[in-house]
């Protein structure tokens, strides 16, 4: 397992006429270059949970996820990089042919145990697998931890130069870090990548510090909901990459990216706004479209 390099993150700049017709200057910050794997916002979001791990004998973390959970996979990684055991709890009956996120989790040493949707909804370890020495990370990463470490996400670029900073938003954990992390009149945009997901504000209420800060949300950019797509969005992605060579994934970086690009061209993104645009990574879950979709990998 390679190291993960935070150094190799980079900011890039987005050249699109979206942005440029419109006085708009874009940049992205590609965490999606620190690891293959514990890619992305994951490498942030796990940085508080591992350090307590680092402080247990012989921890096994434990954490939750879906079919596709990149978040089970970048926690596989991590835990095999640093010698710590790990079980995964899938939402769901453990189906015919697993993604290839589990896949590789479980290649990864991940013990998955799979748990029925009302079992699963309680987000309880099962009897069965509890054990002492377990180190239980929720869902997605979400909680003050996972806040405080996607917090550091700006010091990796010099944040006051920016207007807007602006990010995928799943359980809403990267976006609170984002809010605690931001100055006083820069705003900050989450981009909901779920349908009608209408606890998500309260989520990212319930990870700050004070009521006071600013945030919106946009809802309408989910392209039919979580993890699904449309030919608009896989030819957006394309294009995009033809024009900057900046690949995204079509769950998350791909909306985000769509959905700035659309605020930009409608005018709800201000002329002379300096956009800051968060690339969380997710670039595995890619393998899951039938190949030749998109024209990279
Ligand atoms: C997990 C993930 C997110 C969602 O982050 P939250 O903190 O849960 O909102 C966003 N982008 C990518 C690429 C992810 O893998």
């Amino acid at each position: 397992m390679q190291p993960p390099e935070p150094g190799n993150i980079s900011i890039d700049t987005l050249p699109i006429p979206a942005f440029s017709k419109n006085k708009i200057k874009a940049e992205i910050l590609r965490l999606d270059k620190i690891h293959p794997l514990i890619s992305g916002n994951k490498w942030f979001k796990l940085k508080y949970y591992l350090e307590k791990a680092a402080r247990m004998t012989q921890p096994t973390l434990v954490s939750f996820g879906g079919y596709w959970s990149n978040h089970l996979l970048a926690t596989a990684a991590a835990c095999n990089y640093y010698g710590y055991a790990s079980i995964g709890i899938v939402r769901g009956q453990k189906p015919e042919k697993l993604s290839h996120n589990l896949q590789q989790a479980a290649s990864l040493g991940m013990q998955l145990h799979f748990s029925s949707r009302s079992e699963f909804s309680t987000y309880k370890i099962p009897e069965e697998i509890q054990a002492a020495g377990q180190l239980v990370i929720p869902m997605g990463g979400y909680g003050l931890d996972g806040a405080r470490g996607a917090a550091e996400i700006l010091s990796h670029c010099t944040a006051k130069n920016y207007t807007h900073v602006c990010c995928a938003a799943g359980s809403g954990t990267m976006l609170a870090g984002l809010i605690l992390a931001s100055g006083q009149g820069q705003t900050v945009t989450g981009i909901s990548v779920m349908k009608n997901n209408h606890s998500l504000q309260q989520q990212v209420y319930a990870l700050l510090d004070t009521p006071e800060r600013k945030f919106e949300l946009f809802h309408q950019f989910h392209f039919g909901g979580f993890g699904k797509k449309t030919d608009e969005l896989i030819q957006f992605m394309n294009e995009l990459y033809r024009m900057t060579q900046v690949p995204t994934d079509f769950v998350y970086t791909g909306k985000l990216c769509f959905a700035i690009a659309k605020l930009a061209e409608t005018g709800i993104l201000e002329p002379g706004s300096r956009v800051l645009l968060i690339h969380s990574g997710g670039l595995s879950g890619n393998r899951s479209l039938s190949k030749g979709t998109l024209i990279f990998e």
